[in-house]
């Protein structure tokens, strides 16, 4: 059988092979929709997480982005007052046979066999479409059970004997709602200032599929950006991104085929009435700059508008980030943040059933219940999207497939190596290896083993950008050469200057040709 594997297949292999992704409990036989990210792809997460912390948070001056670390297991009031226990449900369909059992998400199984669009109905009307069409257990071909309706949340107890119940929270967010009166206090903040988070969040979803797009537990990086709604066209910085071209994938755009893109900036898009306000906007133009410089190509996202029975009923608007993956003829696309302006609804649900007072004092001395817009980023998605998009294949310009990661995120920064094991040259090596990763900072690795070409491929493959060779002239002058990843090209610096020159190319504050002696 002739095997042509997809992106996502090599991807997983690689992942695997070099140390950015492992199956968790893979040894007894691995855990569905749980994964581990290895001593490589840990710095890939780390460095994701740390570019997204920089540009949306600690740069963020007026207003503040404050920054929280919140609890992960939550009592049940929480979640009933959020609406989780009551509506954060998935409608489940099972095999019929009891060989098979399978279950499917029912909604997805009605897509996938009949191309209908049928998120939002309730479980008797997905029932009547399965009937309708004939459609069958994928597995096994028998019939399928009714719909049912299942709660994604992962339940626990707390507490000895019978214990309570609790919840491992389903999104980072809540607690931003729950600390936002201690936060205003404790910073001594007044309207408008924002709230992050980021952290692990778990969903007992039906079917977690290969790959890092859908987990039961995944971490998330979270904004809620509390605003004065007299207020939400008044954003402070939003000249800095107001001419950022957006690409919108609106209702109507949906409707048509093939689906029409909408290239507007983000200013037009609120003076059109688009989006709902500039706070939104600034958003999805930030996310557009982000993505952008994580190295997935422009082109390969948009933002979705979506549809009325997408929308929650309290919504002022939701728009999904997606992101179309290089899967060849069967491209899938993916949302990899959810945008949504949430207006009063969660300090204010929460004011009602906890009995405290969550308004806060406006400008004008007038006290409200703050409005909320809320860009929700995945971390486990975005890696996946990140690195199906910056996978380069064997035979294009060079024997071995590699990661092309931007410098910002790349995992490992420099490799060191000697060129021979002998006259000195391991020993020049280690000595600069440790200068590089204790007194610089540098994510580096040492390798001696094998020819400088196998080492070169093995950097590649974990999308490295530089590398470090210590040779015979090295030992006469005190100079190395270094390696380009993506143009393989060669330049000869002096040590002295060493530190100064990698922090400029990691910085991309100079060109690689230009940092030192072609070779
Ligand atoms: P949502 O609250 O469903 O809009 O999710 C916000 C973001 O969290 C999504 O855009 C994803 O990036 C991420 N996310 C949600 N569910 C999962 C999941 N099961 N696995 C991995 N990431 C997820």
């Amino acid at each position: 059988m002739s095997e042509k594997r997809s992106t996502l297949d090599k991807v997983m292999e690689v992942s695997l092979r070099r140390g950015l992704v492992f199956p968790t409990a893979e040894i007894y036989g691995g855990f569905a929709g749980v994964y581990d990210f290895g001593p490589v792809g840990s710095f890939l997460r780390e460095n994701l997480i740390n570019f997204w912390l920089q540009y949306f948070v600690k740069t963020e001056i007026d207003p503040p982005v404050y920054l929280l670390s919140g609890g992960t297991v939550l009592p049940f009031e929480v979640l009933k007052a959020s609406g989780h226990v009551d509506h954060f449900v998935d409608p489940i369909v099972s095999c019929s046979s009891p060989e098979c059992k399978t279950e499917f998400r029912a909604d997805h199984l009605i897509e996938d066999a009949t191309g209908q669009f049928v998120e939002g109905l309730d479980e008797q009307e997905l029932t009547r479409i399965i009937r309708e069409n004939n459609i069958r257990c994928p597995n096994c071909d028998s019939e399928l059970a009714d719909v049912t309706i299942f709660n994604l949340m992962l339940a626990t107890k707390v507490g000895a004997g019978k214990g309570t119940v609790a919840y491992m929270r389903p999104e980072t967010a809540q607690i931003m709602f729950l600390d936002f009166k201690r936060t205003a206090i404790s910073m001594r903040a007044k309207l408008p200032f924002g709230i992050a988070q980021v952290g692990s969040s778990y969903r007992n979803e039906i079917s977690p599929r290969k790959g890092l797009i859908r987990l039961r537990e995944f971490e998330q990086m979270e904004i809620e950006m509390f605003v004065d709604p007299a207020t939400l066209n008044e954003q402070p910085n939003f000249d800095e991104i107001k001419n950022v071209k957006l690409r919108l994938l609106t209702r109507e755009g949906q409707e048509k085929e093939p689906q029409e893109i909408l290239e507007i900036t983000a200013d037009e898009s609120v003076k059109q009435n688009i989006l709902p306000n500039q706070y939104f906007a600034y958003y999805l133009a930030k996310e557009t700059v982000f993505y952008t410089r994580c190295g997935i190509p422009r082109d390969k996202f948009r933002f979705r508008h979506m549809k009325p029975e997408e929308t929650p009923h309290y919504s002022g608007g939701n728009w999904d980030l997606e992101i179309e993956l290089p899967r060849g003829e069967n491209s899938q696309i993916v949302e990899i943040v959810g945008n949504a302006y949430r207006q009063a609804y969660d300090l204010g649900n929460h004011a009602k059933h906890s009995g405290e007072d969550l308004s806060i004092e406006t400008e004008n001395g007038e006290n409200i219940i703050a409005h909320v817009v809320e860009p929700s980023f995945g971390v486990d998605r975005s890696t996946h999207c990140i690195l199906e998009h910056c996978f380069r294949e064997k035979g294009v310009d060079r024997d071995w497939t590699w990661f092309q990661f931007p410098n910002v995120i790349a995992p490992i920064s420099v490799q060191v190596y000697p060129l021979m094991r002998k006259d000195g040259m391991p020993e020049k090596a280690r000595d600069i290896y440790v200068k590089l990763k204790k007194d610089a900072g540098f994510n580096a690795i040492y390798d001696q083993a094998g020819s400088i070409g196998r080492r070169y491929a093995r950097a590649d493959e974990i999308g490295c950008p530089y590398c470090l060779t210590i040779d015979y002239t090295t030992l006469e002058d005190d100079s190395v050469t270094i390696r380009d990843r993506d143009s393989m090209k060669q330049i000869r610096v002096p040590l002295s200057k060493l530190v100064d020159i990698l922090r400029q190319l990691l910085e991309e504050n100079i060109k690689f040709a230009e940092a030192g002696q072609p070779v």
